[in-house]
């Protein structure tokens, strides 16, 4: 991918839907197109979920006994952070953000939870092994047709008790409901694996559970009925994309700009909606498309920029040359993402996800 410029963004109809996209297709389907045909992200991944990542994968390798002590955990922690570190160093958006344990939110503390909660399972599987309890991990689950699939991330098996588990590395709460809600869309997520469950093997999990790094555990309420509805309307979702996708004539008209919908997406540097939709107020991301009317080197050796713009001028400083390297030349216009608001309204920074782009396409 050459640094700063936007690739080709071919889209490619969705074959299938998972749990965890169920709810991320219904609010833009160009976003998921874009995903399903492997494109890569156009922003830099945050650290924090590629330690997430990890810490989903040690989690995986100690439900199946590959990982026996805290020694084997060091070993795949240390070759997980290789592994992505030198994946950053190659990538020009993501170069500045090695190494992990200094830009990660909370890198030490996830970590360590994610120790204990490993550590947790030795104990607790050695104690009732002799009981009969079984485990699994990373177990697919479809339905027939093949047009709702996913992996269900741990499966606990006692007697006839059968739990269903999701790990979650992040917050598990939504924050818009009052008081401790589980997040709507993880809810959904396990009991659509509740019925590809029982689709798959014939019976019904008996709990569903959400389990955080800090080991607390949440159980989900489901009622089998539910969960059978939910999956027939994810299969009959995925018709009517298939079916929307296959009608468009231009992208844009799959794609849904909101600050809801577009504040998780990697692919705003190549989405003209975007750039049509987006206004300069808080509920937006901070980004700034302008004419640089003025480059200026400050004595700190980090860039100014003066940008024209229709909607009036803005400045954004302290942004790194080594960083970004279209800044060395000579550039008539600009797309910046990722800034830091300041308290000077039309005032902006450089934050750690900064990018810089030549056009959008
Ligand atoms: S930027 Fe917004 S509108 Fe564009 S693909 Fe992403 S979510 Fe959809």
């Amino acid at each position: 991918m050459n640094p700063h410029v936007i690739p080709d963004m071919p889209i490619k109809p969705l074959k299938r839907i998972s749990p965890s996209k169920y709810f991320a297709v219904d609010p833009c389907i160009l976003r998921e197109a874009w995903a399903a045909n492997h494109i890569n992200e156009l922003l830099p991944v945050i650290p924090t979920v590629r330690v997430g990542i990890i810490a989903h994968r040690i989690l995986e390798l100690t439900i199946k006994g590959r990982i026996r002590n805290h020694q084997d955990i060091d070993e795949i922690w240390k070759d997980g952070i290789k592994k992505f570190e030198l994946e950053m160093h190659e990538n020009w958006m993501e170069k500045h953000l090695v190494p992990l344990a200094r830009n990660a939110w909370n890198y030490e503390v996830k970590k360590q939870k994610c120790i204990l909660l490993a550590q947790n399972f030795f104990t607790n599987t050695e104690k009732a092994s002799g009981k009969g309890q079984k485990y699994e991990a990373e177990i697919w689950l479809e339905t027939p047709d093949g047009k709702v699939g996913g992996k269900i991330d741990a499966i606990k098996q006692l007697g006839n008790d059968i739990q269903l588990i999701d790990y979650k590395t992040g917050k598990v709460f939504d924050k818009n409901q009052e008081g401790k809600v589980i997040k709507f869309e993880y809810q959904k997520q396990l009991k659509l694996y509740a019925a590809m469950y029982y689709m798959n093997r014939g019976k019904w999990p008996t709990c569903l559970t959400i389990v955080e790094l800090s080991q607390k555990e949440h159980d989900i309420p489901f009622h089998r009925d539910e969960c059978m509805e939910l999956l027939n309307d994810a299969v009959i979702r995925l018709e009517a994309i298939k079916q929307k996708i296959s009608g468009i004539n231009y992208i844009d008209e799959i794609a849904y700009p909101s600050p809801q919908n577009c504040k998780y997406c990697y692919y705003w540097p190549g989405c003209a909606m975007y750039w049509e939709h987006k206004q300069d107020s808080d509920k937006w991301p901070a980004d700034c498309h302008g004419i640089v009317k003025e480059k200026r080197i400050l004595g700190n050796g980090t860039l100014l920029l003066v940008l024209g713009r229709q909607e009036g001028d803005v400045v954004v400083s302290g942004l790194s040359m080594d960083r970004h390297g279209i800044l060395k030349d000579d550039i008539r216009e600009i797309y910046l993402y990722n800034l830091e608001r300041t308290p000077v309204p039309g005032y902006f920074k450089q934050g750690i996800l900064t990018t810089c782009y030549k056009s959008c396409k």
